[in-house]
């Protein structure tokens, strides 16, 4: 084979690795300006590790590196491919665990920092009062900002309170919290969980799959039930309660004229006060002056879901177009804080006239613009980051700029309070309150929605990026299934048009168009970031509590379709945890284990009411969704004729819920 036919074959390969045009468009941009990507390392990766992938391979102590075989049955220790992977799994969930409570925890400081006038103000004094009543604490006579403070510290002891478990759990029905306290994992706190799970798998300690298991997902519930929970309350006190807002997705939101400064990671303690600095009239000056139009600002990852959702800002793209943002040529600044940000950016940026610029002491790089970044000193702080953006402009070099020519419009902002929002658009004000779930639940009960799904989480370079995603959602909203995403499941829907009103028609069945269009939303939903995974566990519990109703008992489901992260496990083991069925597009690392697959895809469901079902074939996942959703439906309109339309006729439920 000559080295042309061999080149071209590998851009085919690398560019078969996505769907997405401008990504693939990017990909041979890479190959051109000679810079490595993730692509072209997956190529690299040609066998990945079978023990690996298995997770039959221990490292826990200095005897291993260990791996179970059929020669080697056990490790150094004693302990078998059981005990191995039921470690290695409830590692993952602490890891994923940790990540989201810690963000939480910043943004819990955070709230302990506002002052009227401050860089961090109370946004929803009313969100915040409602709260504080909840977690105890009694608004009464209380200066907002002194209750804020209050509250703030009540929240930071849900991370290491030596008594008692997460007051968060009562926000679910109470036949679920007895679920739990059944199964004993009512979560403690949050940074007990973790540390109790990382002790547990020390060698030497716990050697029960059934044990490692029940630790996992305990240790997972304190991320959904309490820190993606605190996270996400906190943060709409905070930043504002997201409401419907129109937006644009893909890497044509980069503004050729324009400053562009990506932002990328978690946390919105940076990215918010990077909107605020980059607002400032002395900001868009200093553009100016520099040559360019203005200064645009866009977001990839969580970051960008969480400005997306409470400005509208432009989401640049996902989890696997990072690098391909800088191979643009036209970024001035990509500004990270925490979390799935790849450490190959410092080598990318070096290519470009890009300032790759980290800002947390968590997660410095290598490589990069280290500009840490305070809570105390907030917007000064911003204002300096924003600065060395801007003067980055004049460094640009317009031969290696190649913006590509996709973007798609969105709807974004749906929190719980705008979905129950645009619901009232359908209610009949003669006969039914405004402000509840009704109609959500009589379409759900009549069976013009089948069910609701979420279908969340990353992109994995074992699957081709945005497949598995575009072809489960499509799929279920065709046949009235109402999707709602976080995380960069949302980007690849913003990306591809399913979030505008108007594509409902296009895309869904019959059923699910005619709420769409009567509702005002589109057919997929918006929900945010990965720790607002915690507003479907919200939604599920107003939706079960009104009914009077398990979750467990409702006709949804989660899907994780790409998912690559530990935060990704966690989430699918709290979800699993919380009475939802859910379904992953890629493997898990448990296969090495047959007791951890039969518990995990099977007799957990025993415990908690659900379990994780996987299928790599992402056409045959969307069906094994719908005939799951099918599956409970009966009971489900069992349990409503029972508990609601019976009641309702004997007159002991006037309005219903
Ligand atoms: S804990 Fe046991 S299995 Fe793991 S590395 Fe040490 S000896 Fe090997
Ligand atoms: S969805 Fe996955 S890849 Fe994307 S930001 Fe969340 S954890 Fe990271």
């Amino acid at each position: 084979m000559n080295m042309e036919k061999k080149k071209v074959d590998v851009l085919e390969q690398m560019q078969n690795m996505t769907i997405d045009l401008n990504s693939k468009a990017l990909i041979e941009k890479a190959e051109k300006d000679g810079v490595e990507t993730m692509y072209k390392r997956k190529l690299g990766y040609k066998v990945q590790c079978g023990f690996g992938l298995q997770g039959v391979c221990c490292r826990n102590c200095g005897m291993g590196p260990c791996r179970i075989s059929p020669k080697t049955p056990r490790g150094l220790c004693g302990a078998d491919e059981h005990t191995i992977v039921g470690r290695n799994y409830a590692r993952m969930c602490a890891g994923g665990t940790a990540a989201h409570s810690d963000h939480a925890r910043d943004i819990t400081h955070t709230l302990g920092l506002t002052t009227p006038g401050g860089a961090y103000q109370v946004t929803e004094p009313e969100k915040l009062k409602e709260f504080a009543q909840f977690m105890g604490v009694d608004p009464e006579g209380k200066d907002i900002y002194e209750l804020a403070h209050e509250v703030s510290e009540v929240c930071l002891m849900e991370f290491g309170k030596p008594h008692g478990v997460s007051k968060l759990l009562a926000r679910a029905p109470k036949v679920r919290q007895d679920v739990w306290k059944e199964y004993g994992i009512e979560p403690r706190a949050i940074d007990r969980e973790i540390a109790t799970v990382m002790h547990s798998t020390h060698i030497g300690c716990c050697a029960d799959i059934d044990a490692l298991v029940h630790m996992a997902f305990r240790c997972s519930m304190a991320d959904g039930w309490a820190g993606s929970m605190i996270g996400t309350m906190l943060s709409d006190i905070l930043f504002g309660t997201p409401k419907p807002v129109h937006t644009e997705a893909n890497l044509n939101v980069l503004d050729g004229n324009n400053v562009n400064i990506i932002l990328h990671g978690h946390e919105p303690t940076l990215s918010e006060m990077i909107v605020l600095a980059s607002e400032l009239p002395e900001m868009q000056d200093l553009a100016k002056e520099v040559g360019a139009d203005g200064i645009t600002l866009s977001g990839i990852c969580c970051t960008g879901n969480e400005l997306t959702m409470r400005h509208g800002i432009k989401i640049a793209g996902d989890f696997h177009q990072q690098e391909l943002a800088i191979i643009t040529g036209a970024v001035e600044a990509m500004i990270v804080d925490v979390q799935c940000i790849f450490p190959a950016l410092a080598e990318v940026a070096t290519h470009y006239h890009t300032k790759f610029i980290t800002t947390s002491p968590k997660a410095q790089i290598t490589g990069s613009t280290y500009m840490e970044f305070h809570e105390e000193t907030a917007l000064e702080d911003a204002k300096t980051i924003v600065r060395e953006a801007i003067l980055n402009f004049k460094n640009r070099d317009a031969s290696k700029v190649m913006v590509p020519e996709l973007k798609s419009e969105a709807m974004v902002g749906y929190a719980e309070e705008a979905i129950v929002g645009q619901l009232n658009n359908v209610v009949n004000t003669q006969i039914d309150d405004m402000n509840t779930l009704k109609p959500l639940i009589d379409v759900l009960a009549s069976g013009v929605i089948r069910g609701v799904v979420g279908v969340v989480g990353c992109n994995n370079a074992r699957t081709p990026s945005n497949y598995n995603h575009l072809t489960i959602m499509k799929e279920l909203i065709k046949n009235d299934y109402l999707v709602v995403t976080t995380g960069c499941g949302a980007s690849a829907a913003a990306k591809n048009g399913l979030m505008l009103k108007e594509n409902a028609a296009k895309y869904a069945g019959k059923g699910l168009a005619t709420v769409c269009q009567l509702v005002d939303i589109p057919p997929v939903i918006h929900l945010g970031s990965c720790v607002d995974n915690s507003r479907i566990l919200n939604i599920c519990s107003l939706v079960a509590n009104a009914l009077d109703m398990d979750i467990a008992d409702l006709p949804v489901a989660g899907c994780a379709p790409e998912w690559m992260s530990e935060k990704a496990i966690a989430i699918g083991t709290y979800v699993v945890g919380s009475g939802i069925e859910t379904f992953l597009g890629v493997m898990p690392p448990v296969t090495g284990s047959s007791r951890a697959v039969e518990i995990l895809c099977g007799s957990i469901k025993d415990k908690v009411g659900a379990c994780f079902h996987v299928n790599e074939d992402a056409e045959a996942l969307a069906q094994d969704i719908m005939a799951c959703i099918e599956a409970k439906r009966p009971h489900f309109e069992e349990l409503y004729q029972e508990k609601v339309l019976n009641k309702r006729v004997s007159g002991e439920l006037a309005c219903l819920y």
